[in-house]
């Protein structure tokens, strides 16, 4: 079959191969550790779960409105209203399959071809696969290892913008660098996009997995919320990965575009799933509040072992599942020449698993230090301790 041209331009999820090795060396015997993957192995709490098995049972099986059921999407906008500062209604909501298909969408309505495209790199890989696959020019900006944690390379970013400029995709808490943004860089980023008008996808994936400080969205700034379409999720705070759940919510224009994608490509979003995430959302705030605890007692063990490799140099994030450990001084000492040669043997020597920098898009001109990615979201707290103990001594021996 000969397939089209732009099918040549489509990336993919390469940390998706690193669990099928994980899965090999496991179907082997072995014992595996696995940092891969931002999967969540908590279970989805029972009050979700029971809607969704009372929805079921009363018939919403059948298809719903496109854009969700009405109850849904009136309760996450008051939800984000909330949180944001701002006052969005139900027609500033269309229910998604997940928070990735946001990102096509996205592009779909708002990238024309050849406009460019500032992404974050390193960063989820989805959003350089898209830009190119729908006839973009993705353009990369990366972040600095600050004080408290990473930051945007705000220089880089403005150095990279020119008349063709029309998209911003800004992450933040950021997958894969657990980035979190101050309220000054978040100025600085706002005058940015006002001044070179700028359309923005905020993937706020991650706005609620938060341990400690005040979360601040960029759409919360003047003038921002008519630009900026979010990216929402039920996947991370409700431990719901695989129901396959989240929302575009912005201007009411960009939405109704969103819709009609939603109509050609999928219908609507599992109705009786949206059941169950409406309980989440209106329920018990401690119940996602103790998914926090759980992922905070496994951020605490974790950083405890990783800082204590000599040649290892970690933050201690606010927010996200991840830490992002700088390994150049380790490398150097066990003479490991890259990336994969360090991935393969730890998997080999440890059982350890997880992806590297080189798993969040092409490394930028001029990078020299080597940084990996241990999710802590998939993987429970003694062995946390367990598999990284033995990456210490593999890194130190
Ligand atoms: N955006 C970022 C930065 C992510 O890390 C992820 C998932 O890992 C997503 C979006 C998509 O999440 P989902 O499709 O499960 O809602």
């Amino acid at each position: 079959m000969k397939l089209a041209e732009r099918t040549d331009r489509l990336g993919t999820e390469t940390a998706f191969s690193v669990s099928a090795e994980a899965a090999a060396h496991a179907a082997a015997g072995h014992r595996v550790y696995p940092f891969h993957l931002g999967d969540i192995d908590l279970p989805t709490p029972e009050p979700v779960v029971q809607a969704a098995l009372r929805a079921i049972r009363d018939g919403k099986t059948g298809y719903c409105p496109p854009a969700g059921i009405p109850e849904l999407r009136a309760a996450l906008a008051e939800d984000i209203s909330r949180s944001h500062g701002l006052r969005y209604a139900m027609e500033n909501v269309a229910i998604q399959p997940g928070g990735k298909p946001v990102i096509g969408k996205f592009l779909r309505s708002v990238m024309n071809p050849g406009d460019e495209v500032l992404y974050p790199n390193p960063g989820f890989p989805i959003y350089e696969s898209l830009i190119g696959y729908y006839g973009g020019r993705g353009v990369p900006y990366g972040f600095l290892e600050g004080r408290d944690g990473f930051e945007t390379d705000l220089e880089g970013l403005e150095r990279a913008i020119t008349a063709k400029t029309r998209i911003l995709i800004f992450n933040s808490p950021h997958n894969p660098t657990a980035a979190d943004s101050t309220p000054e860089e978040l100025e600085r980023i706002a005058a940015i996009v006002r001044r070179h008008d700028l359309a923005v996808l905020c993937d706020e994936a991650y706005f609620d997995v938060r341990y400690s400080g005040t979360p601040v969205s960029l759409v919360s700034l003047p003038g921002l919320a008519e630009r900026c379409l979010i990216l929402y999720t039920f996947s991370k705070k409700f431990a719901m990965t695989g129901w396959r759940l989240g929302a575009a919510v912005g201007p009411r224009n960009l939405v109704e575009a969103v819709t009609r994608l939603n109509v050609n490509d999928e219908s609507c979003t599992n109705h009786f799933s949206q059941h169950a995430a409406l309980a989440g959302l209106t329920g018990d705030p401690g119940v996602p509040r103790r998914i926090i605890e759980s992922l905070r007692e496994r951020r605490d063990r974790a950083y405890a072992v990783l800082s204590d490799i000599r040649g290892v140099r970690c933050y201690l994030p606010e927010s996200s599942f991840y830490l992002y450990p700088n390994v150049t001084e380790a490398m150097k000492r066990k003479n490991l020449a890259g990336y994969e040669e360090l991935r393969l043997r730890a998997l080999q020597e440890t059982g350890v698993s997880f992806c590297t920098r080189a798993h969040f898009g092409r490394p930028l001109p001029g990078e020299r230090d080597y940084y990996i990615r241990l999710a802590y979201s998939g993987i429970g707290a003694d062995l946390i301790e367990e598999g990284l103990s033995r990456f210490k001594k593999f890194l130190e021996g």
